[in-house]
C-alpha cells in the first residue's frame, strides 16, 4: 500500500470565520458541589481549575470533594430515596423528566458554549450531538418511567436504591445523561462524579435540576479527581456503581467491588474495527471513515480506529482518505466551520504522541495533514497510518486520538479474524452494499453494537455497550432499564 499525499487542496478559497459567541453562557469564577439540592463548598475547601484546552485560559475553579464529602452526597441521596423518589409514582418522576429535558432543549446555546469551551470539541458536534442527544435521553427515558411493569422485568420492578455514578470527559454531557435518566425514571437516586478536566456542563445541568424543581438531594454531583471517584466506589451506601471510561480504572473497581453485594455496570475502552469490503460505495465509505476516527478528535471509546480494507480497493480508498483529511478544517472549536477540535488536556495529548511515536517505530507509514495548528493549546493534528500490522501498538492499543490505522485484508473470513483479534468488543463497522454479507459478519463479529453503512450513531432507544474488556451492561433503549432493576 502506497501512502502518497493527496493531489489537491482547497486552495486559496476558504471559509470566512463564523465564530459562535460566548455570551450565551456565563461561567462562574468558581463551583461548589451539588448537594441535597444546593451548592456547598468541599469540606477541606480546596479545589482545581478547569482550562479551556483550545487557549489554555482558565475558565472556572471546582470545588475538590473528599471522602466527607462523598459521605455528605450518599447520605442526602439516600435520604432523598427513602422519603421521595421511591414513594412517587413513576408517572410523576416521568414529569420531572420531561421537564429537564425540556430546559435541556431550551438552554441547548448555553449548554454548547460551555461543553464546546471546557472540553475543546467543536461547536457544531456539541450544538448538533451532544446536547441534543442528551435531551432526547431525557425525553425517551421519561416515557419509560411509568410502563416499567410492561417492560419485561416482571410485574412490579423495583429500583436498586442509590447509583454512583462516574463519567469521562470525552462527552461530558451526554455521559451524564446517559447515566441519571434511566437511574432516575427507575426510581434510583443519583451521585454523580464527573471527570476533573471537564466538570462544568454538569455544573450547569445542576442548575437546570434546580430550575426543574426536582426534589432535593435526587441528584448529587461531587467534583474531584480520581480519588473522589474511588471514596464513591468504595462507600457502603452506594447499592450501584455505573462507571464509564478506562479498562485499567474499570479494572480497579471490579477488583474493589468484588467482595461486596453492589450491582456494577462498567462500559470501558475500545479498538474498533470499520471493516471495508470491495463493493462499498467509496465516496460514502470515505465519509463514515472520517467520521468514524475523526468524531470528537477521536476522543471516542467506540471509534473506529482499526480500518479495515479489501485489498483489491486500498490503494484506492487509501488516495481517498489522504485527500478528504487534508480537507479537515482544526482549529478554533468555537468555529461553526471547524470539524477537528482541541485535544482534552496536556496529558492525553502526550498519551497520543507516544502512541504515534510507537507507530513510527514499529514500522507503519505516517500520513500528517497539512493543516496548520494554532500555537496555543494542546492539538493533534489528524493523522492516517497506513501499512500497519496487526502486531503494532497503534493496532492494539486504544488511543483516544484523531489517529487512524489501516490494515488490509483479503478475504471476509480473514477481515473478521483480524477485527476479532483484539482484547476490546465495543463495536465495528461494515461496509458493503450486499445486505447478506453485512450480517454474514455481524454474526460474527464480537462486539456490543455493529453499525452497517454507517458510525457513530447514537440513539437513546437503541443499547449501546461492550463485550470483554469494553466492559458489561447496556445503556440506552429498553435494556438501559435492566441495570438499575432488581431484577
Ligand atoms: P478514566 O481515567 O478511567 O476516568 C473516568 C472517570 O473515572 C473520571 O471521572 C475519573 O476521574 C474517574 N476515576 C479515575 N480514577 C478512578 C478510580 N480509581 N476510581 C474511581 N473513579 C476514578 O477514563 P478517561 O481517561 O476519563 O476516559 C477515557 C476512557 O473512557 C477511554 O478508555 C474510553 O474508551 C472510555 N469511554 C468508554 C465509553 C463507553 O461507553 N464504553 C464512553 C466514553 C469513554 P478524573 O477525570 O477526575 O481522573
Ligand atoms: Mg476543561
Amino acid at each position: 500500500m502506497s501512502s502518497t499525499p493527496p493531489s489537491s487542496k482547497l486552495g486559496s478559497l476558504d471559509y470566512a470565520p463564523a465564530l459562535e459567541s460566548k455570551s450565551s453562557a456565563t461561567i462562574a469564577a468558581h463551583y461548589g458541589l451539588f448537594i441535597e439540592g444546593a451548592f456547598r463548598e468541599a469540606s477541606s475547601s480546596q479545589s482545581f481549575s478547569s482550562i479551556n484546552p483550545a487557549t489554555e485560559e482558565e475558565l472556572t475553579t471546582i470545588s475538590q470533594a473528599n471522602a466527607a464529602d462523598v459521605d455528605a452526597a450518599v447520605a442526602s441521596a439516600r435520604k432523598a430515596y427513602d422519603s421521595v423518589w421511591s414513594k412517587m409514582p413513576g408517572a410523576e418522576r416521568g414529569k420531572y423528566l420531561y421537564r429537564i429535558a425540556r430546559i435541556i432543549q431550551e438552554r441547548s446555546r448555553e449548554l454548547a458554549v460551555v461543553e464546546t469551551l471546557d472540553n475543546g470539541k467543536p461547536i457544531r458536534e456539541s450544538r448538533d450531538v451532544d446536547v441534543p442527544t442528551a435531551a432526547a435521553h431525557f425525553f425517551y427515558y421519561a416515557g419509560w418511567a411509568d410502563k416499567l411493569e410492561h417492560a419485561g422485568f416482571g410485574p412490579s420492578p423495583r429500583p436498586l436504591g442509590v447509583a454512583g455514578q462516574i463519567v469521562p470527559w470525552n462527552f461530558p454531557l451526554l455521559m451524564a445523561a446517559w447515566k441519571l435518566a434511566p437511574a432516575l425514571a427507575t426510581g434510583n437516586t443519583c451521585v454523580l462524579k464527573p471527570a476533573e478536566t471537564t466538570s462544568l456542563s454538569a455544573m450547569v445541568l445542576a442548575d437546570i435540576l434546580q430550575q426543574a424543581d426536582l426534589p432535593p438531594g435526587v441528584v448529587n454531583i461531587i467534583t474531584g479527581d480520581g480519588s473522589t471517584g474511588a471514596a464513591l466506589v468504595a462507600h457502603p451506601g452506594v447499592d450501584k456503581i455505573a462507571f464509564t471510561g478506562s479498562t485499567g480504572v474499570g479494572r480497579q473497581i471490579q477488583r474493589s467491588l468484588a467482595t461486596t453485594t453492589k450491582h456494577v455496570t462498567l462500559e470501558l475502552g475500545g479498538k474498533g474495527a470499520n471493516i471495508v469490503f470491495d463493493d462499498a460505495p467509496l465516496d460514502e465509505t470515505v465519509e463514515g471513515i472520517i467520521d468514524g476516527i475523526f468524531f470528537n478528535q477521536g476522543h471516542v471509546c467506540c471509534a473506529g480506529s482499526r480500518l479495515l480494507v479489501q485489498e483489491s480497493i486500498a490503494d484506492d480508498i487509501l488516495a481517498r482518505l489522504l485527500r478528504r483529511v487534508d480537507q479537515l478544517r482544526v482549529g478554533d472549536p468555537m468555529d461553526k466551520n471547524t470539524d477537528v477540535g482541541a485535544i482534552n488536556s496536556a496529558e492525553q495529548l502526550e498519551r497520543i504522541r507516544v502512541l504515534a511515536n510507537a507507530g513510527d517505530e514499529e514500522g507503519a507509514t505516517r500520513y500528517t495533514s497539512s493543516c496548520e495548528l494554532p500555537k496555543k493549546g494542546f492539538w493533534f493534528a489528524p493523522t492516517v497510518f497506513s501499512n500497519v500490522a496487526q502486531t503494532h501498538r497503534i493496532a492494539r492499543e486504544e488511543i483516544f486520538g484523531p489517529v487512524l490505522s489501516v490494515l488490509t485484508f483479503r478475504t471476509p473470513e480473514e477481515a473478521i479474524a483480524k477485527a476479532n483479534n483484539t482484547t476490546y468488543g465495543l463495536a465495528c463497522g461494515v461496509w458493503s452494499e450486499k445486505g447478506s454479507r453485512t450480517l454474514w459478519a455481524a454474526q460474527r463479529l464480537r462486539a456490543g453494537v455493529v453499525w452497517a453503512n454507517t458510525y457513530n450513531r447514537f440513539d437513546p432507544t437503541s443499547p449501546f455497550g461492550g463485550v470483554r474488556e469494553s466492559g458489561f451492561g447496556r445503556e440506552g433503549g429498553r435494556h438501559g432499564l435492566e441495570g438499575y432493576l432488581d431484577v
